[in-house]
């Protein structure tokens, strides 16, 4: 066994040291130092691993959730561009997906906030409070970055189709 293999088989020998398929590349971690050494610091790695604990989640996350959702029970419907958004990304058929994609992120790119602030006028959503605000934001900015993904995903794969002559 070379080095090459015995790197594909040091996962196993590390769950499971006995078994007989892994006798080759206990030999090879036994004679070999820079595989033995690779052996050790996954071992090492593994040995941490088991002693790491998940963090308890903050003690008001439930509270907070549930404040959350009836937050967002007690609004009105999406105003009109959300709904139409919503709409043209999932109802639409696929063929037309990037194209609307690229044309609502260029909106999102030149309008910036003014434009979702001028289609918020006339809205009458409660107050809500502050870490709702920032929620909604990091949301909005999720949106925004998905739709720049597709837009470059699109980009990329029309790059690839090879000339038609
Ligand atoms: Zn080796």
């Amino acid at each position: 066994m070379n080095c090459k293999d015995c790197q594909s088989v040091l996962l196993d020998l590390l769950l499971d040291p006995g078994a007989p398929s892994n006798a080759a590349g206990r030999s090879h971690v036994e004679s070999c130092a820079k595989c033995n050494q690779e052996f050790k610091s996954l071992e090492a790695t593994f040995a941490l691993l088991d002693t790491w604990e998940a963090p308890e989640p903050s003690p008001y996350f439930d509270q907070k959730l549930a404040v959350r959702l009836r937050e967002e029970q007690a609004m009105p419907p999406a105003d009109w561009f959300e709904r139409l958004k919503s709409r043209l990304l999932f109802n639409t058929g696929r063929q037309f997906r990037p194209a609307l994609v690229g044309a609502l992120a260029l909106i999102l790119l030149v309008g910036g906030g003014t434009f979702a602030n001028l289609s918020g006028i006339g809205r009458s959503r409660p107050q809500t409070s502050a870490t709702v605000q920032d929620l909604q934001l990091l949301d909005k900015n999720d949106q925004a970055l998905q739709a720049m993904d597709q837009l470059l995903l699109d980009a990329g794969s029309a790059d690839d189709t090879p000339p038609s002559s």
